[in-house]
């Protein structure tokens, strides 16, 4: 966008915005720019350097994200989400997973609160064998970005 000052013939000034030069050539040449004020098209631009658009580098909206960066929003989000509801057993998931799993088999009430953390190949086929249920989840790193 560009920001022409424009005059009339009566020397009403006036500000017109054009997505180009070019545009305002055109759109002055079939007659529509016009004076706010009288309504004349006779028209001149001010000798006057155009200005950037304003509105343009005002805009608050972000580019729209490519798919990579929505899925790594997503993750990242994902994360936010497990470090704020479950709790952080660290390396010692299998373990507490699978103690949590046998103790619900013998009947006893868990916590609501749900574990995250992380576990060996080994450790994951041990508690696939068990039948534990968990979810493995892609663990985005915080500051990637
Ligand atoms: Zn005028």
């Amino acid at each position: 966008m560009i920001c022409y000052r424009l005059h009339c013939p009566t020397g009403h000034e006036f500000e017109g915005w054009f997505p180009s030069g070019d545009a305002f050539d055109r759109q002055k040449e079939t007659g529509l720019v016009s004076c706010p004020e009288c309504g004349a098209t006779e028209v001149s631009k001010s000798l006057m350097a155009p200005a950037l658009a304003r509105p343009a580098i005002a805009r608050k909206d972000p580019a729209p994200l490519s798919p990579v960066d929505q899925l790594r929003l997503a993750l990242r989000q994902l994360r936010k989400e497990v470090e704020a509801q479950c709790e952080d057993v660290g390396d010692r998931f299998a373990e507490e997973a699978l103690r949590r799993h046998d103790a619900n088999q013998d009947g006893d009430r868990q916590p609501a609160r749900g574990i995250y953390g992380t576990m060996s190949d080994t450790e994951r086929e041990r508690l696939e064998d068990e039948g534990v249920d968990f979810t493995p989840v892609p663990w985005i790193d915080r500051s990637d970005n």
